[in-house]
């Protein structure tokens, strides 16, 4: 065992760096390690895209609402600092795509828009005759073959035609990632899609083979496969904050730039003067913030190069008697096909019923995607005219909403594109051999998801261990 007492600092208090440091600091108890521990965070509050507004009974999220379930470090941090009893799972329903200015429900048994299922593709009005034969391709086409990187929408169109892609495929993907899904990787993102095709042949084939199916005890639609928590997601940035008894947490303290000393020891530059001493740095930064603390590391330029989307949540609180044409389900998201500014919307209320006190109904939209971002510049007032307008379409709303909360996301969301994780690994060699305990984490690398962030997280904590291992 080393001995000797070891620095860390962890750049950046979102999910990444809070997850780092919580992991970090149980180690050291649980192994008696000799370490010091800094979070530095740039602003005066941790939980980066977290937060939540509690308003009139209401439980707002600003950024992410959930996470899955199935990717379990989220659902684990939560249980680590004593939220289990928390956690809830979101109601199910029927989400819908909204395609030229109808909602269509989503057809039962599509997996990220693959159908798994015959009939409900069938019979759906989401595709012309045309589009659902084009589709039924992919069940006598050859894989592609190679096992290189592609955007999802050069696969998905090979495999299910562009009318399956543009009506479905592109609205449920893209969301999530606000891209565009001709730019965005393949590998970096849905790397199971060209596992499935690789193994199947037929990706219809496969999902169908690889869906885990329902027991035939269990009821249909128990339970939604995202988690929350019941006090919001910023409860857990909470928790956690509240057990960082031995991180030095510094707020409002922006890192400017990370110098070698030499081999494993580096000085941190702080933006109120300072400087900190450090043998290993977790820069759990957005990729532009992070190249700009190495301007010496010329092999970070791709990542200066890394686009990042803006978006913005507009949150609705109305009265139950505003809202005419209530629809069945949980939300929608809106094809690019369609005449909207919206591109989804989730009816949070029923998908997440403690968010909303009785009588009242909350709505949450997204507004701006890859290549549609000016509406993000927009003042709140014009925000939530535009959103108004299009929920109109859909939803004969007869009242002024209670209030609206804008969020803007300015940059916020990276996009992977193709080749993303070559460049990682690139970069990553690169970085390991100029400046050894020097680690890279956080959404804009290895996953976007609350899970893949804190997943990022422990993984560069598993990595500052080994230097402690005989
Ligand atoms: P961030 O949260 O961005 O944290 C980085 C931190 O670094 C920030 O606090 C920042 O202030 C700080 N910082 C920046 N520069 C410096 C510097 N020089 N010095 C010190 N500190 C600095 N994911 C889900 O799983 N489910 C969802 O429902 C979901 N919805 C989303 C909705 C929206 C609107 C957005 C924007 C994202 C959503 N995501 C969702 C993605 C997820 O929220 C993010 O990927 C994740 O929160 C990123 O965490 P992070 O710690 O990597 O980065």
């Amino acid at each position: 065992m080393n001995e000797e007492k070891r620095r860390v600092v962890i750049i950046g208090g979102g999910i990444t760096g809070l997850s780092a440091a919580y992991y970090l600091q149980k180690e050291m108890l649980e192994k008696k390690l000799d370490i010091e521990i800094t979070l530095i965070e740039a602003s005066n509050r941790l939980g980066g895209k977290i937060q939540t507004v509690k308003k009139d009974g209401f439980t707002i999220e600003r950024g992410p609402d959930s996470f899955l379930e199935r990717k379990v470090s989220a659902g684990q941090l939560a249980k680590d600092v004593g939220l289990e009893s928390k956690l809830t799972n979101n109601a199910t329903g029927t989400a819908h795509i909204l395609l030229k200015g109808k909602l269509y429900p989503m057809p039962e048994g599509a997996v990220m828009g693959i159908p798994t299922k015959l009939t409900p593709f069938v019979t759906t009005g989401l595709f012309s005759p045309m589009g659902k034969m084009r589709a039924a391709a992919d069940l006598i086409m050859p894989s592609s073959g190679n096992g290189e990187d592609q955007s999802l929408g050069s696969f998905f169109r090979r495999r299910l035609g562009d009318e399956v892609v543009e009506n479905l495929i592109e609205p449920l993907l893209s969301g999530i990632y606000a891209g565009d899904i001709d730019k965005l990787s393949l590998q970096a993102t849905f790397p199971q899609f060209q596992q499935v095709e690789q193994k199947y042949r037929s990706l219809i084939l496969g999902m169908k083979q690889t869906t885990p199916k329902r027991p035939a005890n269990q009821p249909k639609n128990k339970k939604g496969m995202f988690q929350t928590l019941t006090g919001g997601l910023q409860s857990l940035v909470d928790a956690v904050e509240d057990s960082l008894n031995d991180v030095k947490v510094q707020k409002a303290v922006k890192v400017d730039e990370i110098v070698k000393k030499d081999k494993y020891h580096y000085h941190v530059s702080l933006s109120n003067g300072k400087t900190l001493k450090a043998d290993h740095v977790v820069i759990t930064t957005p990729h532009f913030a992070t190249a700009c603390m190495l301007p010496h590391a010329d092999y970070l330029a791709p990542l200066t190069e890394m686009d990042a989307t803006s978006v913005a949540t507009v949150a609705m609180a109305f009265d139950s008697s505003a809202i005419k044409h209530d629809i069945d389900g949980t939300g929608f998201v809106v094809s690019r096909n369609s005449d909207y500014t919206i591109t989804a919307c989730t009816w949070t209320h029923k998908k997440w019923p403690h968010t909303t006190p009785d009588g009242k109904i909350l709505l949450r939209c997204y507004v701006g995607r890859a290549g549609e971002e000016a509406i993000v510049e927009q003042s709140d007032e014009e925000i939530k005219q535009v959103v108004l307008d299009d929920l109109n379409k859909i939803m004969d709303i007869h009242a002024e909403p209670d209030f609206t909360i804008v969020s803007r996301w300015k940059q916020a969301m990276p996009q992977y594109a193709v080749g993303h994780k070559k460049m990682l690994r690139e970069i990553n060699g690169r970085l390991a051999a100029d400046m050894p305990g020097v680690y890279l984490a956080g959404s804009s690398f290895e996953g976007v998801g609350l899970p893949d962030c804190i997943d990022q997280g422990k993984a560069a904590v598993a990595t500052i261990l080994k230097y402690y291992q005989n």
